[in-house]
């Protein structure tokens, strides 16, 4: 049986071009399908507009610092329209530069929306292809509640398109985009309250990045509303009103923002007509292959659920195509030890097993070496933030399993050392590194 190629990717997201483009520098003939935009959530709607975000509530930081230097900076006006636009200008350079890499590797771009036909042939808008392999890369889009009046809201999705800064907001959620968007708009200037439906935020990280970041946000105003479960909202777009299933009444909000998990995209793609199997949540379950249930099938980012960061699709989309294309037959990825971050303001940095997660899997073998302080940085400013590290070991020869940290430049700071994790380092390869003065980082080289 022949094929009009020999690998369709469908979604034109991080991981799906980047698959494509490695089995085109294998020599197969691939295409991506893609209905929106090329770059998929991270480039569009994601990491890469969101870190420009971030990088705008930064600088209100240093200017709101700066007096401690000596300047006397006032921030009179923050232009957000000027802003937005430099940022979707931005972004649209990356749309294009996505663009030409595909058409430099002679990938075809199907546009349209792409769903399976049978094992082998995907639809494009009424247009039929086939191929030897499919990927199935169509990522994920923002989880809604099923409660009443939660249009009234939006999710990350209408935060990028926020024609100017709410005035007062509530953010609801507790995970990644919660706490980041949280942060950017208390730092802007907004009013945020960030509603939590349990006791802490950042549950399935370390302790000691949530209580860390807790006081950090409480210090910039930003109020936490915890162990809150929204019944439903009403009021107007602009004027929300929020009950809670406490039966309190939080008025008066100018905008809502669910940040409440991500969901599958795979409604439409008609999976049913090659067998592919789903989980209960929707997802498309994977071996360590990226292999779903039918053979030639594969999936791989968002939608299998696991490690929703778009490195990790780039990375197993391109161990794919360098095993199915590129003869490299034992090409696969490992989702231990991925490092992230989270860019809340201070940001934090994780890598490896939770203190709580060692000691479970390793029990008494578990040791801690923890600290806190102020870096100098912030010896000088008026709204200093701590900096808190915790490095877990295991074993008699104490090899790190696990490196968390928050403060200033711990983004920037654990690349590195997530390669040390990554190669089994141990407390005394920490120990026997020769500390960078001064520098936040020396501190995690020597902790006793
Ligand atoms: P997350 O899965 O990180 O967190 C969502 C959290 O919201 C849940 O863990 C839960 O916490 C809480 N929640 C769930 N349902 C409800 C509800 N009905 N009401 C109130 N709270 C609820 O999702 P995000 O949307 O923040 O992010 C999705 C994924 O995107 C992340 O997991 C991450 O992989 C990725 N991402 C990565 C970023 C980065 O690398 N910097 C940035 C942004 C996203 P609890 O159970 O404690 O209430």
């Amino acid at each position: 049986m022949t094929y009009q190629y020999d690998f369709i990717a469908i979604g034109g997201g991080s991981g799906g071009i980047a698959s494509a483009r490695r089995a085109a520098m294998h020599g197969a003939k691939a295409a991506v399908v893609e209905f929106d935009r090329l770059g998929g959530t991270c480039v569009n709607r994601g990491c890469v507009p969101k870190k420009i975000m971030w990088h705008a509530a930064d600088t209100a930081h240093a200017i709101a610092n700066s007096s401690g230097y000596g300047f006397e900076v006032e921030q009179k006006h923050f232009d957000w329209a000027g802003f937005i636009e430099r940022r979707e200008q931005y972004i649209e350079r990356l749309n294009g530069i996505y663009q030409s890499n595909l058409e430099k590797d002679s990938i075809d771009i199907l546009t349209g929306r792409g769903k399976l036909v049978d094992a082998h042939t995907v639809d494009v808008d009424g247009k039929q292809y086939t191929a030897e392999r499919i990927l199935l890369a169509p990522g994920g889009e923002p989880t809604v509640p099923d409660v009443p009046g939660a249009e009234l809201g939006i999710t990350s999705d209408g935060f990028f398109e926020m024609p100017q800064l709410p005035k007062k907001i509530a953010v609801v959620g507790a995970g990644y985009i919660a706490v980041e968007l949280a942060g950017v708009l208390q730092t802007l200037g907004s009013d945020v309250t960030l509603i939590i439906r349990r006791e802490h935020f950042l549950r399935e990280f370390d302790e000691i990045l949530s209580s860390t970041l807790t006081e950090a946000m409480q210090d910039s105003g930003l109020k936490i509303q915890n162990n809150t479960e929204i019944s439903a909202l009403s009021g107007s777009a602009g004027n929300i009103d929020i009950e809670t299933r406490a039966g309190e009444k939080l008025s008066g909000f100018s905008s809502l923002i669910w940040a409440i998990g991500r969901s599958p995209l795979t409604d439409g793609l008609d999976l049913h007509n090659a067998g592919v199997n789903t989980d209960s949540a929707g997802y498309i379950p994977t071996d360590e292959w990226q292999a779903t249930n039918v053979e030639n099938i594969f999936a791989i980012g968002d939608v299998t659920g696991r490690a929703q960061l778009t490195p990790v699709a780039i990375a197993a989309g391109r161990r794919l195509s360098d095993r199915l294309f590129g003869g490299m037959k034992d090409r696969k990825l490992s989702y231990e030890n991925i490092a992230s971050v989270v860019f809340s303001h201070p940001p934090i940095g994780s890598v490896g097993l939770t203190e709580a997660q060692a000691r479970e899997k390793y029990a008494d073998a578990v040791k801690v070496y923890r600290t806190k302080f102020t870096p100098m940085y912030h010896a000088f400013t008026p709204h200093p933030q701590k900096t808190a590290m915790k490095l877990v070991v295991e074993g008699p020869d104490e090899r790190v399993v696990g490196i968390h940290m928050i403060g200033m430049g711990v983004d920037e700071m654990l690349q590195g050392f997530a390669v040390a994790v990554k190669m089994g380092a141990r407390k005394r390869d920490f120990d026997d590194t020769i500390a960078i003065h001064p520098t936040s980082s020396e501190e995690l080289v020597t902790l006793t």
